[in-house]
């Protein structure tokens, strides 16, 4: 609230090795999270604006390697004492609760992050060997369905025997 008050921007990077909840579900937790958060009243209320982003190494799901993949994710606070107050605040915000004098800003930007993790991590590039044998599979499906193709392997292969 003394943020909310002071009107104050921080703009920081913050090791990954202090968001403990989500290393869980990486590989590493070398890196920063890089994050813009904005306080003050809008509107009568004390909110935080924020936006949060992170280059994290996950595991591919199709073929278990590694892969980097950037989650980011912004909210827009409305910071509330009371519960009772969750249905006043107008739809730009989301609530959300207060709880004692302090609050970590690790916290609230982990929720976020966590939020915003796809539910499935997989390369963009075909990875694994099912994937890459279906592909030219497929490649060599369409080549054999194209009559001129087949033509001319046909007349490639009666000239290697006529020779
Ligand atoms: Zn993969």
């Amino acid at each position: 609230m003394r943020l909310v008050e002071l009107n104050r921007t921080i703009e920081g990077d913050y090791p990954l090795a202090k968001f403990e909840r989500l290393a869980e579900v990486l590989l590493s937790n070398e890196g920063y999270v890089t994050a813009k958060l904005e306080f003050g009243y809008s509107v009568g209320y004390a909110c935080l604006k924020a936006r949060a982003s992170a280059k994290l190494l996950v595991r591919c799901q199709r073929c278990l390697e590694p892969m980097e993949t950037v989650v980011t994710g912004s909210f827009k606070f409305a910071l509330l004492d009371s519960e009772d107050d969750f249905e006043l605040i107008p739809d730009e915000f989301e609530p959300y609760l207060l709880e004692g004098d302090e609050q970590s800003i690790i916290d609230i930007l982990e929720d976020e992050l966590l939020l915003s993790l796809p539910m499935v991590t997989v390369h963009d590039e075909a990875c694994s060997d099912f994937i890459i044998n279906q592909q030219k599979a497929a490649a060599a499906e369409k080549e054999a369905s194209h009559p001129f193709a087949a033509l001319k392997a046909l007349k490639e292969e009666l000239d290697n025997k006529a020779n």
